[in-house]
């Protein structure tokens, strides 16, 4: 005997295995039971008495595969401890999952004289871990079938689960769509992005527009939530710690985008017909008004005259007054322009949306447009109509000037530019160009060029004037320019001008 043994007395190794909370038994080396112990009789539901001799198979429940035994009996043959799962049956009947180990006990010679054999009922916990697993699959299943494209991304955003629809845009998108992703979103909402990010605060839906050349861009809602996970690592086990999660949902909106284009076109369409219509109207009006006048002046006079001579011309009198009457009813008639409210508006999508509505006249021109809007436009302030009716007017005096000349380069060139202060917008034909003395005159009111040999400046010009000057800007004919007319417009950015 060592000395270990003197110091721990050999009734105290009977009380530990008896006062255990593993169910521990041993058997002979036929796997007949000859003792247990308490915990083992809890578990089992059996008395001691009523498992001494019997075999270790009398809690077997015959659904555990043969297979089992055979590999825990090689196992146990080559004097090696075996561990394994088996399905048992308590005395009620009731089956229950073991966790089980089984020990060889050899003697001096080498031979195996026992086996030890130590259990626990781990049915709640495989219920559990199942339960896990079937969720985690349901999960799974759901986020695969999902209409939207999921992505779940770890710290280093690397995506650590994705679904169908996600893997789908990376034909569109590129081999990581989080990454373009993530990038258009930090673009679209710059150091908000940052904010949300850094707090893991949602960020709702944003629509973002991916452009492919030469094909139909492609919109997505993009939508972040963040969420967290507890670590399960066992230096957490005392110390939890937190691991956060990216979840990225992204929609495709192509569609609604389709609608809300087409919605926004027709509606575009309309308003610049009725602009059109209201500004001829008002031209036919103003003309007839002036035409009339002249006459009626010449009458008046001409009552004027016949009174001083101390006739009186009834008659004409009459015809004055019902000449003025007429007069105001043609004034009264002119329609009033739509009180619009200001609003922010992206002069960019407007002139876009212009240019496309053209699309028709430019192609029945042979005229090529060059489109340039300037990237990170700011919004501006203004009436969405009346900029329509601007930009408008100033396209279709550039397509008039191109038909002009038969010869040479027909291109449209249109540009956006972003300044400090304001934004700018040119637009440049291939025309004629305007001579240098109408610079300025092509502005105002009655000036026409119409009639002679000379180019043709639309009337809309004083139209177009008038509403940059509305809106505090400035417009004029590029002094610069000779391939043409370039028409400049300057719009303040509010609180600067
Ligand atoms: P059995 O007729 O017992 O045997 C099935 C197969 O096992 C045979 O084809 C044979 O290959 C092999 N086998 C059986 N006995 C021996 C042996 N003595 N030597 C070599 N090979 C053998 N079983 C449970 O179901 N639940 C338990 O909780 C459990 N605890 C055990 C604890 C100990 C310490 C030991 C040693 C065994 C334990 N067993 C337990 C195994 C049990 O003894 C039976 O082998 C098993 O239950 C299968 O029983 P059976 O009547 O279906 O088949």
């Amino acid at each position: 005997m060592n000395h270990e043994h003197d110091a721990l007395p050999p009734q105290v190794f009977r009380q530990a295995v008896e006062q255990a909370a593993l169910a521990i038994s041993i058997t002979d080396d036929h796997a007949r039971i000859l003792y247990t112990n308490p915990a083992f009789q809890r578990v089992t539901g059996y008395s001691r008495e009523e498992l001494l001799g019997n075999n270790e198979s009398i809690l077997s429940d015959k659904v555990t595969p043969r297979i089992v035994y055979e590999t825990l009996w090689a196992q146990l043959q080559r004097q090696r401890a075996w561990n394994g799962m088996l399905v048992n049956r308590r005395r009620d009947g009731n089956r229950y999952l073991a966790d089980l180990t089984i020990t060889p006990v050899v003697d001096g010679e080498g031979h195996t004289t026992h086996y030890l054999g130590m259990h626990r009922d781990v049915t709640e916990v495989h219920r559990l871990e199942r339960q896990v697993q079937n969720q985690k699959g349901l999960i799974e299943s759901v986020v695969d079938a999902a209409q939207v494209a999921i992505a779940l991304l770890d710290e280093n955003d690397r995506v650590v689960l994705d679904n169908q629809e996600y893997k789908k845009l990376i034909g569109v998108l590129g081999r990581e769509p989080s990454v373009t992703v993530l990038a258009a979103l930090k673009t679209k909402l710059g150091a908000a992005f940052d904010q949300a990010r850094a707090s893991r605060r949602a960020i709702p839906a944003q629509d973002l527009r991916f452009d492919r050349p030469g094909q139909e861009p492609r919109w997505l809602a993009c939508a972040v939530t963040w969420f967290e996970e507890q670590e399960m690592g066992a230096d957490a086990f005392y110390e939890p710690g937190r691991r956060p999660y990216l979840l990225l949902t992204l929609q495709d909106i192509g569609e609604l985008k389709r609608q809300q284009e087409t919605i926004r076109m027709n509606g575009l369409k309309a308003l610049l017909a009725e602009q059109e219509r209201i500004q001829g109207l008002r031209e036919t009006l103003a003309g007839a008004i002036f035409q009339l006048e002249a006459p009626l002046n010449q009458m008046e006079a001409a009552i004027k005259l016949l009174e001083k001579r101390g006739e009186t011309g009834t008659s004409l009198s009459e015809a004055v007054r019902s000449g003025r009457a007429t007069l105001e009813g043609l004034r009264a008639a002119m329609p009033v322009e739509a009180d619009e409210a200001e609003q922010a508006v992206d002069l960019n999508t407007l002139v876009a949306d212009v240019l496309k509505l053209a699309t028709p006249q430019l192609l029945a021109a042979g005229v090529v447009v060059d489109w340039r809007p300037a990237a990170d436009l700011p919004l501006i302030d203004g009436r969405t109509a009346q900029f329509s009716t601007l930009v408008k007017q100033l396209v279709d005096n550039a397509i008039e000037a191109i038909d002009e000349r038969r010869d040479g380069r027909r291109e449209l060139r249109v540009c956006t530019q972003s300044h400090a202060d304001r934004i700018e917008l040119a637009i440049a034909d291939t025309g004629p160009g305007v001579p240098e003395e109408w610079r300025f005159k092509v502005f105002e009111p009655f000036f026409t060029t119409k009639g002679g040999d000379e180019q043709h400046v639309g009337l809309g010009l004083v139209v177009a004037r008038e509403v940059v000057a509305r809106h505090g800007g400035f417009i004029d004919i590029d002094p610069a320019y000779h391939d043409g007319c370039r028409v400049r417009v300057q719009l303040p950015l509010k609180g600067t001008s």
